[in-house]
């Protein structure tokens, strides 16, 4: 018989909020570990401290003064005895400066090492490392260009349309394409402006826009003594603004091409092995209609939508990026042993207009559930929670699992109708309207699916035949005596 071995007992300060401090405080508990949570000024009832052990107010209420607060936290942490910082996505999950603190400070960051980080978190310096390691990489510059007739010239060499991109962007910002050279002229000085203004940092690349591409990206998991192993591949291709919605795994559009899937699985780790990565981390890759794939970028870090990829393994990625930190045994003796079966979808529940698709924030006055068997939801809802503007307005993501896609997508419509969220404005009624898209049920879709079938429209329809609403109608009616 296989037995856990005993770990050391860690104090682990979660630096993250939301549904991610929630779901790392479980794993935490399960470890053993002392799970410390943060709270600011309006989230003293947040779900995640629930789930802790200790818990710690940061004064302030929005990003700067808390959760981005470096010397803040470096001070809490330090007043704590804190052993290990877990920083979720977002904030400062891929800050290197604070990776170096932390060092520093003989804490451990439940992260890749810093050096990782630091070179992954530049897309130009990621993309020389790709180009070196032959991994495939975008058609375009690997460097800054420095003016607009240089954009302009790598533009006409390349071809049209091309995609103005920040090196030091994320979260789908800081990026426009172009159609032409008029184009190129005209927004090559906005986005670099944009780009200084968000992320500190004004540097361009520029690189062919791949048409009707496909998101598909790489979970990898690597331990502290050289060993990396790939989890298969996710499809993202879903997004809008950039930014993904729905993710599913495996990729439909890899479907059953297991040479593909191999070749990407591969490259991923190729290129982890590049930076002698260390921890859970993320290729990202943009593939064409050909099949061809290119290098996007590396989030070094965990990411939301690593659920998807638990569900089809069995095996929890915040647990072994845990001891994978920890210098604990990962119990994972090689790569075939990450076997996958079913497929497994996650919807992105997030505090918005589901037309519009902008953030919508709000008291929620009222939440229940009522889930098919094979779901999952990972979330941070309760009935009085504030949704402000001062954060990311994701509130949960439900993931459900099926034996083949089409139980995923029928479980996923069961589970969506399931889900109540009642005193703000959710993107449900989009979300229903997606898994009913004829191409999305077929797995014909590529990153214009939202742009092309546009699910938005056809939100009003069916928002106004809401079950949740016909019931709420024929409670009245009852009430009135009709
Ligand atoms: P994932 O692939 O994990 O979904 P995202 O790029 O959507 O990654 O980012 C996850 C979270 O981190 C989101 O809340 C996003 O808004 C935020 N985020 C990621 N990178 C940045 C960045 N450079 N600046 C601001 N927010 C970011
Ligand atoms: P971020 O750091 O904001 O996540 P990425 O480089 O990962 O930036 O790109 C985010 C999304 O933008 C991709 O998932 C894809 O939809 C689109 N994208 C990025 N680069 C290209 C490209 N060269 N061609 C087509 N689409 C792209
Ligand atoms: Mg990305």
């Amino acid at each position: 018989m296989i037995r856990i071995p005993k770990n050391q007992k860690r104090r682990i300060l979660i630096a993250n909020r939301g549904e991610i401090a929630t779901r790392v405080a479980k794993a935490c508990r399960e470890l053993g570990h002392t799970a410390i949570g943060l709270w600011t000024d309006n989230e003293v009832h947040a779900t995640h401290l629930q789930f802790c052990d200790e818990w710690i107010h940061l004064e302030g209420s929005n990003n700067k003064e808390t959760y981005l607060n470096v010397p803040k936290l470096l001070q809490v942490i330090k007043e704590n005895n804190v052993d290990a910082v877990h920083p979720g996505y977002g904030f400062l999950s891929e800050n290197s400066d604070f990776a170096r603190e932390l060092d520093k400070a003989g804490v451990i960051f439940i992260a890749p090492n810093t050096e990782a980080i630091r070179l992954m978190g530049d897309k130009a310096i990621s993309k020389q490392i790709a180009n070196k390691a032959n991994v495939p990489t975008v058609p375009g510059t690997d460097t800054a260009v420095p003016t607009v007739d240089e954009a302009v010239r790598i533009s006409n060499e390349i071809g049209y349309p091309v995609l103005l991109k920040a090196v030091a962007g994320g979260g789908g910002r800081g990026m426009r394409a172009c159609n032409n050279e008029a184009e190129v002229r005209a927004n090559f000085e906005a986005v670099g402006r944009e780009s200084l203004a968000a992320f500190n940092n004004g540097d361009l690349l520029v690189e062919k826009l791949i048409v009707n591409p496909h998101h598909i990206e790489v979970q990898i998991l690597a331990d502290k003594k050289g060993n990396i192993y790939h989890f298969f591949e996710r499809e993202c291709s879903i997004q809008r603004r950039h930014q993904k919605i729905v993710e599913e795994a495996p990729s439909p559009f890899i479907g059953e091409d297991e040479e593909l899937r191999q070749r990407v699985c591969e490259t991923a780790v190729k290129l982890a092995r590049a930076v002698n990565y260390d921890s859970a981390g993320t290729v990202e890759f943009i593939m064409g209609e050909d099949k061809n794939f290119y290098f996007l970028e590396m989030n070094t870090r965990i990411q939301v939508e690593h659920p998807i990829t638990e569900e089809i393994t069995g095996i929890d990625l915040i647990v072994c990026m845990i001891q994978s930190a920890l210098g604990d045994d990962l119990m994972i003796p090689n790569q075939e042993f990450i076997t996958r079966s079913g497929h497994a979808i996650e919807c992105r529940i997030c505090a918005e207009d589901p037309i519009t698709m902008l953030p919508s924030p709000g008291k929620v006055t009222g939440f229940d559930t009522n889930f098919p068997q094979g779901t999952r939801f990972d979330h941070c809802l309760f009935k009085d929670l504030d949704v402000t503007p001062d954060f990311d307005p994701m509130v949960g993501k439900l993931i459900c699992k099926g034996i083949v896609r089409d139980v995923a997508i029928r479980k996923m419509e069961a589970a969506l109708d399931g889900l109540f969220i009642e005193g703000l404005k959710t993107n449900i009624p989009l979300l229903k309207v997606i898994m009913r898209n004829e191409n999305f049920m077929e797995g014909r879709y590529t990153t214009n699916f939202i742009k092309d079938e546009n699910p938005q429209e056809k939100v009003a329809l069916d928002f106004d035949h809401d079950r949740f609403y016909k019931l709420l109608a024929s409670v009245e009616a009852r009430r009135m005596g009709m």
